[in-house]
């Protein structure tokens, strides 16, 4: 996601620029009727998640819709060239890189369902509410470069006008149901990467769709429930996919996944021990290093150490913030 790359932006400057996905080392190929939009997590900027596009009976279905505009027109993009409308949405979670392009798609598709958990309510409230005060200063910088301005004014703008993004089909629990006249199974996962994680298994095509509760790199934790995330991994694990598409990062199959997840769990088991920090960070380059890309390598090992000092190694109530739901 988040403000910290944000910030991070501004430090790394454009010596890191890249816009081709992290990882590389993985790969699986998509089952028939699924269209990747790639996201990318680039250095000098906010990320896009990726999208993922179905084909289902009534019209077509993006699962998450990105952060800049140029993402969304994608979707846009493809919706046209298959002269197919896009009838649903379903977010994977909140955060702006997977939401904000949800007002492109509902501007060209007014009648669109959206489906996601409630957990944007509590996170208005307080996690956004902050990135809005920390936006409001940036803008007001003269040294923000103008990029990064129009990047915040429209991620204020969503903010400010929640409707534009928010669910029209709230999803309170997990259970098959029917999108667009296709049946999927729509897991929702409670106090893992956010307060409310949605994703989707396709029993025809043997193909999960998580959101970030996978992110090849690092594991985005800044409104985390660590132990929560372990459990909805676990859950992930026991449903017999053999494609896995994760919230950034390519395709995986069912054997990268459980790297990635092995990686995951000993990385939080090592939070909770009396283990140096450097032995934590480098145990998640190690156990992750097929999913690390030379050029996100230093931004690695700076994330992971900030998450573990904060969602795992920080006072109780820190560690415990995101364990429960937000409220201003
Ligand atoms: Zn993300």
């Amino acid at each position: 996601m988040c403000s910290r790359l944000g910030e991070k932006d501004m430090r790394i400057g454009l010596a890191m620029f890249v816009l081709s996905l992290a990882g590389g080392a993985t790969g699986s190929a998509l089952p028939q009727g699924y269209h990747l939009i790639p996201g990318a997590v680039p250095m000098n900027r906010g990320p896009d998640g990726n999208t993922v596009v179905l084909d289902a009976p009534k019209g077509l279905i993006a699962f998450d819709t990105g952060r800049h505009p140029e993402h969304a027109q994608k979707i846009l993009d493809y919706a046209q060239a298959r002269h197919r409308p896009i009838v649903a949405i379903v977010n994977s979670h909140w955060h702006l890189d997977h939401t904000t392009g949800n007002w492109d798609v509902r501007q060209a598709y007014p009648h669109v369902a959206v489906y996601a958990s409630n957990a944007i309510e509590g996170a208005l409230a307080t996690f956004l509410k902050n990135e809005r005060a920390q936006g409001d200063q940036m803008l007001a910088d003269p040294k923000t470069p103008a990029a990064q301005k129009a990047e915040l004014l429209r991620g204020r703008s969503v903010i400010d006008h929640p409707e534009r993004i928010r669910p029209n089909h709230i999803i309170a629990k997990s259970g098959r149901m029917t999108i667009a006249g296709r049946p999927l199974d729509v897991h929702l996962a409670r106090f893992a990467a956010t307060e409310g994680d949605l994703w989707l298994y396709d029993r025809r095509s043997k193909t999960a769709i998580v959101g970030d509760l996978v992110v090849d790199i690092v594991p985005f934790m800044d409104t985390a429930c660590p132990d929560g995330w372990a459990k909805a991994l676990k859950e992930v694990a026991a449903v017999p996919f053999t494609t896995l598409i994760p919230g950034h990062g390519e395709p995986m199959t069912r054997a990268d996944f459980l790297q990635w997840k092995g990686a995951y769990d000993n990385f939080v088991a090592c939070g909770h021990s009396d283990a140096p920090v450097k032995a934590c960070v480098d145990g998640w380059q190690r156990d992750a290093a097929k999913f690390i890309d030379a050029e996100h390598k230093a931004y690695v090992g700076e994330a992971v150490e900030y998450y573990l000092t904060t969602r795992l190694r920080s006072s109780p109530g820190e560690q415990q913030k995101y364990c429960k739901p937000l409220e201003a």
